[in-house]
């Protein structure tokens, strides 16, 4: 039988607990009407139903409106674990552990580059490698991989990739503190060596951007966005090194053993438990492997500064190159959150998904004490992104998380098969957008129409309070590795 998909409003659905005894919180879905119909008989909804019966979950697992098919727990998934009773997933956190964002903004008029953008692309394209295999131009030397691992963006402004600033701007400073490098396999590490600063490939990307519409003054500013003006986002996390992290405790725990979560719903839930010595293990290999991907923006960041430099024959401190903000969509943290009427600590597994914390919910002296952080929601290479505010509302409803893009439509090989890459290529030009890409094939793959309509997927988190929209981006010119 179909998963029943009850409307609780016009942007929240409901799978009640009562659909199988053994949910053990609900599942909650948000999607407006329109999202809705991409959702039917979807098998995200069965793995929603999954993750609801995993030890320790409290409140509800949940779905942001870019919810499909992800390794176990659905991309576009929420759920919080009770910190003493609860689990940690490799497959809740994702093969590419802190695969993420960073937005930079800069004073440039939109006009000033137009005339420049084929070669900027030209230029990303030779010196940021992208595609499956081109390595990095530098190696790293074990001494330093282990500094990395450990302090990520900290290793970053010691070598000078980084500013200080640049630290502000990034979650967690771009610094998980309990990481380990221990825990990090050689293979993993190996992995990692000649692969820092580097793109990767199909929905990884580098865009320049024109800041369309500032839909809230008063943020937008604060975030340092004016319509416009030129921006920079860069999509990557940790590339082959995490994908080792999450490959081998998969395997660990599939293997079984202390601390393993049995019986299962489906073996790719993969799931121990946070307190167990694997559990441990798994969540200092995971930081450790967040702090690479921090690393690995933050080079490509220092590229983009210098290629910009050197194209527009200006120096980057003129341009007011800066980041407006850093980001984790694929990471499980441990955070303090209000359920029903207690405070407790969860380990919140964010797969596909934004943190969206208010000011509120920022630590003491973060410049984003007062409208919290920007939320960073690419969409498509064709369409547009975003960038939000988190709300108060929101840390009641889903701990403070929003969506973490459009999300798939079709899978890559239906794209493949539907879309040709001459078409896309060509209409994008129509619209004024340049790409460079690795292959034909990750055009088709990454074809706007692979993808649900960003304007929907934000329309459901604005509706239902999870996150205030602050900008529209439109996209001018496109990496794609
Ligand atoms: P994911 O992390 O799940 O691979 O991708 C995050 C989101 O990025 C996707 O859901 C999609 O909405 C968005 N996205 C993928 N490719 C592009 C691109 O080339 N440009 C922009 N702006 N967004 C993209
Ligand atoms: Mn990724
Ligand atoms: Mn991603």
């Amino acid at each position: 039988p179909e998963i029943p998909l009850e409307r609780v409003d016009d942007n929240t659905l409901a799978i009640p607990e009562t659909w199988n005894p053994e949910m053990k919180v609900p599942g909650i879905i948000y999607a407006n009407r329109e999202i809705e119909k991409s959702l039917v008989g979807d098998r995200s909804l069965d793995q929603v139903v999954n993750v609801a019966m995993l030890p320790g979950i409290v409140k509800a697992s949940m779905g942001m409106p870019d919810i499909h098919w992800g390794y176990g727990f659905p991309i576009g998934g929420v759920a919080g674990f009770d910190l003493k009773e609860g689990i940690i997933s490799p497959g809740g956190v994702g093969y590419d552990i802190n695969c993420g964002v960073t937005l930079i903004g800069t004073d440039l008029n939109i006009e000033e580059i137009r005339p420049h953008i084929k070669e900027l692309l030209e230029r990303i394209f030779l010196k940021i490698p992208s595609g499956m295999s081109r390595k990095a131009s530098f190696k790293i030397n074990d001494h330093q991989m282990d500094e990395i691992l450990s302090t990520g963006l900290q290793w970053a402004v010691s070598e000078g990739y980084a500013t200080k600033d640049d630290i502000l701007h990034t979650e967690d400073g771009g610094r998980m503190q309990k990481s380990d490098p221990v825990n990090v396999s050689p293979e993993a590490r190996k992995r990692g060596l000649n692969q820092l600063g580097t793109l990767g490939s199909g929905n990884h990307f580098l865009e320049i951007q024109a800041v369309e519409q500032i839909m809230d003054m008063e943020r937008g500013s604060s975030f340092n966005l004016h319509e416009g003006k030129a921006t920079i986002m860069i999509h990557t996390g940790s590339r082959g090194l995490g994908h080792q992290v999450a490959t081998d405790f998969v395997r660990e725990i599939q293997t079984g053993g202390e601390g393993v979560v049995a019986d299962v719903n489906d073996r790719q839930l993969s799931s121990v438990y946070f307190q167990s010595d694997m559990g441990q293990r798994y969540y200092e290999a995971m930081n450790a492997a967040a702090n690479f991907a921090f690393v690995n923006r933050q080079i490509i960041v220092s590229e983009i500064r210098s290629v910009f430099g050197e194209v527009l024959h200006i120096d980057p401190q003129e341009m007011g190159m800066r980041i407006v903000y850093s980001l984790a969509h694929n990471m499980a943290r441990v955070e303090r959150h209000n359920v029903g009427k207690k405070s407790m600590d969860l380990v919140v597994h964010r797969k596909g998904a934004t943190r969206a914390f208010p000011g509120s919910k920022m630590e003491n002296g973060s410049i984003f004490r007062r409208y919290g952080h920007p939320v960073i929601i690419p969409g498509d290479m064709g369409t547009a992104s975003y960038v939000l505010a988190g709300t108060q509302e929101n840390l009641e409803k889903s701990f403070g998380s929003t969506c973490h893009g459009a999300g798939r439509l079709l899978s890559r090989k239906k794209s493949f098969e539907s879309f040709s890459s001459s078409e896309v290529i060509e209409k994008m030009n129509r619209s004024g957008i340049f790409i460079k890409a690795a292959s034909p094939g990750v055009v088709s793959e990454e074809a706007p129409g692979s993808y649900k309509n960003i304007d929907e997927v934000v329309a459901t988190v604005a509706g239902s309070g999870l996150s205030i929209p602050v900008a529209r981006l439109i996209p001018v010119g496109v990496v794609k590795g």
